[in-house]
């Protein structure tokens, strides 16, 4: 589907949010319809803080994560495509036992085009590692936005829509058993709410029938150290439901 689009910069707010709104229906019913991968989204603008991703089981069978991460690379269809040096589609492996997802590159992400490389990175990879879980053996690492916005600032709802068929793919190509949102960003993508991180970690929830974790962003625990206690109990709890998921993971945490 092609769209028309009429030139909103000139018109009152009401008028310009409908157009926004119907753009964005048309392109989550071409997905639903055509499994389309090329198109990306456009926000509301309207009451809803947070855009709706696609259905995952939609989207084409024939998709690869090579395929994906080409596109990525090449993408420009929000605007922090302008200024990224890298992009960072994600890494880890192929039906990970866990998706852990961010919110977007920082710096060294950035400039390695790899994701939560920097300090918070380090931190990730601690913490899933006291777990049993790790990018190289169960996990893949991606974010809601692929390119870094400008000084770490929070990505704008027009540009997590942007990219939200990126994070739909994955999610459609990856399998994972369960996914783990790091930060408020991550949670509020995927549980479609803006309640605050505090309210949002911590219980099992779900998307699309997959269990979803929320835990604080290890970025915001190197900030304030009183976030380590229940980050903690996050990580108990994504183990526990893990071992229920995967006898496998139930016998090396030796929760079998
Ligand atoms: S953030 Fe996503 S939608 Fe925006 S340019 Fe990068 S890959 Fe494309």
């Amino acid at each position: 589907m092609h769209f028309d689009t009429p030139d909103t910069r000139n018109l009152p707010l009401k008028a310009e949010q409908k157009i926004r709104l119907v753009r964005f229906l048309e392109l989550i019913g071409d997905y639903l319809r055509d499994g389309h991968a090329q198109q990306h989204g456009a926000y509301t603008g309207m009451d809803d803080p947070v855009p709706v991703l696609p259905v995952a089981e939609t989207l084409p069978r024939a998709d690869s994560l090579e395929v994906l991460e080409a596109e990525v690379r090449e993408c420009q269809a929000c605007p922090l495509g302008r200024n990224r040096i890298k992009a960072v589609p994600g890494e880890g492996v192929l039906r990970p036992l866990v998706l852990v997802i961010g919110e977007g590159p920082g710096a060294e992400e950035d400039a390695s085009g790899r994701p939560f490389v920097g300090r918070a990175g380090q931190l990730l990879d601690r913490m899933l590692d006291a777990v049993g879980l790790s990018r190289e053996q169960n996990c893949f690492i991606a974010n809601v936005v692929k390119c870094r916005p400008p000084n770490n600032r929070d990505p704008q709802p027009e540009e997590i829509a942007a990219c939200a068929p990126f994070l739909a793919r994955q999610l459609a190509i990856l399998k994972p058993r369960m996914i783990l949102c790091a930060g408020r960003v991550a949670a509020q993508t995927l549980l479609h709410t803006s309640e605050g991180i505090g309210r949002l970690r911590g219980q099992v929830t779900e998307y699309q029938d997959l269990p979803l974790l929320a835990t604080y962003h290890p970025s915001a625990i190197l900030r304030d150290e009183s976030l380590k206690r229940p980050a903690w109990e996050d990580l108990k709890a994504l183990r526990a439901r893990l071992a229920v998921l995967d006898a496998g993971y139930a016998r090396d945490q030796g929760e079998a």
